[in-house]
């Protein structure tokens, strides 16, 4: 029997309204999206992956861009595959290549590769090193509200029920976005710190609401609160920015989320980053990914990736930190978010020692449901 190649690539775009919606310094959310990409070989295997960014133009660069140069290959060979892919997207937009489109159809294939070959995605990235990983929460954003001290009381109280949950909450500031600014950032830090007590582990996302001076100054205030890590300081184009507060505040400086992989070269060439966060669903895959821990291991800084998205996101991240050094972190997001609770039959959940398991595999270890994705699907 010959070797399955890829048949088919689906691109399909799903969208979550919210009856409620949240904010973080750069935007408002009122609609949960996500693109999924369903790869299926001439065997009848199907792969799952996930782009992150709107439906609108994702869909058609995975489809009419990108699908044609997978079809007929072999899925196993993802390491060419991805570099192939990177090359077309670079030839067809020159300024930029569309990394979170390619991501789907990486996430795809790593997980094909997986079944094909019975085994899960993290033996086939080296060897998983666990089999749970602990979590910190993800959350705290802003309701929309104009008094500041109803925000202040609705995050509180949140990052006091998820700090008794997993131990570790990561808030939001960029307050601006409610026509406050870093001084109110800072209180609300204090304010939960003074919640949740000394020893619950608190990270701070500014989403890149700063320039370099307050960046500074909230850093310095931050330093005070005991943070574990201070994310998207500045615009995640100032790549010196980014080297310089790590140089000067003693606040550990996170951030990837928003960063392309020669973008990470240069980061950890500069001593930019002190924690990389590159997210499987946008940086290209687990391929670059990959590449990616290996280099922030070589120069000391820990990876932790970000992960907003569905249980395909969950799930490859895991995969991806399931084999990296260290104590690593999964971030867990808390944020409504139906697409997250809905695909698979049980949502990602802590077990009784509060860390969330890897999923077995073959592949990424998921099953979705064909009907919550049909209830989700965009027009
Ligand atoms: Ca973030």
């Amino acid at each position: 029997m010959s070797d399955p190649t890829v048949e088919r690539v689906e691109a399909i775009g799903m969208e979550a309204p919210l009856e409620e919606p949240f904010g973080y310094a750069q935007a408002w959310v009122e609609t949960r999206t996500a693109t999924l990409v369903r790869v299926e070989t001439s065997d009848g295997t199907v792969g799952w992956g996930e782009c992150w960014g709107p439906v609108e133009g994702t869909r058609q660069v995975v489809e009419s861009v990108l699908a044609p140069h997978v079809v007929g290959e072999d899925p196993r060979e993802v390491e060419r595959l991805y570099d192939r892919l990177y090359d077309v997207g670079r030839a067809t937009y020159q300024t930029v290549v569309p990394l979170p489109a390619i991501s789907g159809i990486d996430l795809a294939l790593w997980d094909l590769a997986g079944k094909l070959r019975g085994e899960s995605t993290s033996t086939l990235l080296g060897g998983a090193r666990r089999e749970a990983v602990r979590p910190y929460a993800t959350g705290h954003y802003f309701p929309k509200v104009e008094d500041v001290e109803a925000v202040y009381e609705k995050v509180v109280g949140e990052a006091r029920e998820n700090a008794e949950a997993l131990g570790a909450v990561k808030l939001k500031t960029g307050l601006a976005l409610l026509g406050y600014g870093p001084e109110e950032d800072v209180e609300l830090v204090r304010r939960v710190r003074e919640a949740v007590g000394p020893a619950v582990t608190v990270m701070v996302d500014a989403n890149y609401a700063y320039d370099r001076t307050d960046a500074r100054r909230v850093g310095r205030a931050l330093e005070d609160e005991g943070v574990h890590w201070f994310e998207e300081p500045v615009a995640p184009e100032d790549l010196d920015g980014y080297a310089r507060l790590s140089e000067t505040l003693d606040v550990p400086i996170a951030g990837g989320e928003c960063h392309t992989p020669s973008e990470f070269d240069r980061l950890f060439e500069t001593g930019g980053l002190d924690v990389a966060q590159p997210d499987v669903c946008i940086v290209g895959g687990l391929t670059p990914a990959r590449r990616i821990a290996r280099r922030a291991h070589d120069n000391g800084v820990p990876l932790v990736p970000h992960v907003w998205g569905t249980p395909v996101a969950l799930a490859a991240s895991l995969q991806l930190i399931a084999t990296l050094p260290g104590d690593p972190w999964l971030e867990f997001d808390r944020s409504l978010n139906p697409l997250r609770e809905e695909l698979c039959a049980r949502p990602f959940a802590p077990d009784g020692d509060g860390l969330v398991a890897v999923p077995g595999g073959p592949g990424l270890g998921i099953e979705l449901d064909e009907a919550a994705i049909e209830r989700y699907r965009a027009e």
